[in-house]
């Protein structure tokens, strides 16, 4: 049985200190492939040299709605550009909208995001979106592209999975689901079809334990929960998971 994360930051700078002992136990627990996002210089370099390293990993990298600044320009995407052009990634990502922080605007947000998906059309790359408090909007933009990829650490409501997946889209769930009683996400799993599920740990981030940081070894736990949640056996899970990865990169 072989587990997928499909959204960690394995670059980022808080596996600086232990990044090997940390792939250790992800491969002990057969977490073998995964999706390395990468939204900052120091993380892509340590992306492309894991991308070496591990062939199962696939690189992604975007210009995070939540690193954009008011002052950013034309020159910061002619960056991006050519940072994608050396490392040519499998993925653009993560990228996407979030409404919950108010420190940049709307306006940047969307410019930004506009100019991503349509160079990822133009590359015929997948995407990574992150969206959060900002469906309509995000809905919105990617209806104007043919675009296809991860809605990622998906928190939404289940009609709103349902609309993604009728437009083609994967769904990945993250620790949400793991949440004694956490309804809202359960009712999302259910109403995503099993081949257009994938899961995700976002490690460093979003760990179930408050102030932990989360590793891509926990995918293990989230796929056991989805596969409770959904009553498929997991080994089926997993293999049906390996065939939507496989999809998404059209392998
Ligand atoms: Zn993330």
């Amino acid at each position: 049985m072989i587990y997928t994360d499909t959204h960690c930051h394995l670059g980022s700078v808080q596996f600086d200190r232990d990044r090997d002992e940390v792939i250790q136990r992800m491969l002990e627990a057969d977490v073998c492939k995964a999706i390395l996002i990468c939204c900052s210089e120091h993380d892509l370099q340590e992306g492309i040299r894991l991308r070496n390293r591990y062939p199962e990993f696939k690189l992604a990298c975007g210009m995070h709605p939540q690193s954009l600044m008011e002052s950013d320009g034309e020159e910061r995407f002619v960056h991006f550009q050519n940072a994608v052009q050396e490392c040519r990634p499998d993925m653009i990502g993560e990228i996407g909208l979030d409404y919950q922080s108010h420190r940049h605007t709307k306006e940047i947000q969307k410019a930004f995001f506009e100019k991503q998906l349509e160079y990822a059309c133009q590359l015929d790359l997948p995407l990574n979106i992150h969206s959060r408090k900002a469906v309509l909007d995000t809905q919105q933009m990617l209806r104007k592209y043919p675009c296809r990829g991860i809605i990622h650490s998906y928190s939404g409501s289940a009609e709103t999975a349902r609309e993604y997946v009728r437009e083609g889209w994967y769904i990945s769930f993250g620790a949400s689901v793991l949440f004694p009683g956490a309804r809202k996400p359960a009712e999302a799993v259910m109403a995503v079809p099993a081949d257009h599920l994938l899961i995700e740990t976002d490690a460093p981030y979003q760990s179930p334990v408050p102030g932990k940081r989360h590793e891509p070894a926990d995918a293990v736990r989230i796929c056991r929960k989805i596969s409770e949640i959904k009553g498929i056996p997991e080994e089926e899970l997993c293999r049906i998971m390996e065939d939507n990865f496989r999809k998404l990169f059209r392998e």
